[in-house]
């Protein structure tokens, strides 16, 4: 089995959700008291959203690059970032360690490719919903994407900085988000991708039967499978 390196604490909400879902599955599959073998590297949010906020993207690589360099030397056999937007700066990251990088939007893709789905709602942090480097992953493999109007896109983020990275879920904030969602259905997205970690948290398939590409669930069962590739 190999080794999972996480970079989490970006929320430690969503990862502490990457360790439970990456544990369950591991013993799913290989049963008895297997748990997956982890190496967590934690950051101190505040720091990184400082930094988001300030536009300072360079500084913000330098730090997750040291981090991943961190897991890298605990043992990590290849790494995952556990956030969508914090993959802003991914090329940053897998530059600087020698071990693979599981790119979140380059695997949510490939399940929205094998789902034969076209055309996607996107839900994420206003850096995911706006700037290119997420939207153009998914593009680049024939995948057209829909983002809500600035209004539930400002709603979205502030849900996100301000409740679930918290911890707070708020049926109120549901109810907006399953609008914002039934508004890109209406608008032609045939599913919507939950790009932000703690997304799931607030909207899963308990309250919708819209198809729903929760980034979590995704990236956490990919590790499992590239962790027991070798394991018979
Ligand atoms: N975890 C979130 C994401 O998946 C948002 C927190 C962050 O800005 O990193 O984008």
């Amino acid at each position: 089995m190999k080794t999972i390196g996480l970079l989490g604490g970006m929320s430690w909400e969503s990862t502490a959700l990457y360790y439970r879902l990456i544990n369950e599955e591991t013993r799913r599959r290989l049963g008895g008291l297997h748990s997956a073998r982890i190496v967590l590297v934690s950051l101190d949010f505040q720091e990184v959203e400082l930094l988001q906020n300030q536009g300072d993207w360079a500084a913000a690589g330098k730090l997750l690059a040291s981090a991943a360099r961190r897991a890298e030397s605990a043992g990590a056999d290849f790494l995952l970032i556990c956030t969508n937007t914090m993959h802003k700066v991914a090329d940053e990251v897998a530059a600087s360690i020698d071990i693979p990088l599981l790119h979140l939007a380059d695997t949510t893709a490939a399940r929205i490719v094998d789902a034969r789905i076209s055309t996607v709602g996107l839900l994420g942090t206003r850096f995911t919903m706006e700037h290119d480097f997420y939207k153009e992953r998914l593009q680049a493999r024939g995948i057209a994407v829909l983002t809500p109007p600035t209004a539930g896109r400002k709603l979205i983020h502030r849900v996100i900085f301000e409740e679930l990275c918290l911890g707070i879920v708020k049926a109120d904030s549901r109810a907006r988000f399953l609008g914002i969602i039934d508004d890109l259905m209406q608008r032609g997205a045939e599913a919507v991708v939950a790009g932000c970690t703690e997304i799931g948290m607030l909207v899963n398939a308990e309250h919708t039967d819209i198809t729903l590409f929760d980034t979590t669930e995704i990236h956490a069962e990919r590790a499992v499978t590239l962790a027991l590739e070798d394991v018979s």
